[in-house]
């Protein structure tokens, strides 16, 4: 059994005897930092990013949980104060530095997860190029179905508050909201919860808010509504996104 699943908070002794003992893989997520309406911080992805790898991992088995990639592909919220935003090509050097150093441990599987709507698209277009650097020897997986994500959410928020359904938008929603009130309680400004463009997320919106920027559709930066969050339709928003993810990853045959 091993002390932690982070491999940074391991020692090299144990990151050894954790791939002789069969942990091969290693999930990555790729977060972001960027703005979140008034009532969460700019720090929202990169924490759900470290829980949701977390969860996938322990669904996957035999995986080990690598450090999160903060900051990620956040142009279209450039709009707003404080975002900070990497170009697709910065990402993919970090991705495949990542890749190229695990793959020189001997793990055989990199799964990249974005938890920001961002990431999604770049690594996709990336992707095979991540393969091409992980070689025979490290599979590389990512995760992007960004139309699929949001509906796990829709279908998370659904089960525990069917009333509330209609506040999943994609961006500092109900889903994403009470997703905060489970990793970081102390950082949601819970009273300054205000909806957003409430037209809900499909593929017509997300064209148009990565061509125009969220200011053109949201004046306040939220995608949704995230009135009524709650720790119990976080838990299961964390769940069901974690499950949905290593499904899609064990259907394409790990
Ligand atoms: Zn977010």
């Amino acid at each position: 059994m091993l002390r932690t699943l982070l491999l940074e908070e391991m020692t090299w002794p144990e990151v050894e005897g954790a791939l002789a003992g069969g942990f091969d893989s290693v999930v990555v997520a790729v977060g972001a930092i960027e703005q979140h309406g008034r009532h969460l911080p700019l720090l929202v992805d990169a924490v759900r990013g470290d829980r949701l790898a977390l969860e996938v991992a322990r669904r996957l088995g035999r995986s080990l949980v690598g450090p999160t990639i903060r900051v990620g592909c956040s142009e279209h919220h450039m709009g707003f104060p404080g975002t900070i935003s990497v170009k697709t090509d910065t990402l993919k050097a970090v991705c495949r530095d990542y890749v190229t150093s695990l793959a020189r441990h001997g793990f055989r599987n990199v799964y990249l997860v974005p938890s920001h709507g961002g990431n999604f698209a770049p690594l996709a277009t990336m992707l095979e190029e991540l393969r091409a650097a992980g070689g025979s020897k490290c599979e590389v997986h990512a995760y992007t179905d960004l139309l699929e994500f949001v509906g796990l959410w829709e279908e998370a928020v659904r089960e525990v508050a069917p009333e509330l359904t209609r506040g999943v938008g994609g961006h500092a929603d109900i889903a994403e909201s009470s997703e905060m009130l489970c990793i970081r309680p102390d950082l949601v400004r819970e009273e300054l919860a205000e909806p957003g463009y409430v037209g809900g997320f499909d593929a017509a919106l997300a064209e148009r808010i990565f061509a125009e920027g969220l200011r053109a559709v949201t004046a306040n930066g939220v995608l949704g509504d995230p009135r009524g969050m709650s720790r119990e339709i976080g838990e299961r928003c964390i769940a069901r996104a974690a499950e949905g993810i290593a499904a899609a990853f064990q259907a394409e045959g790990r």
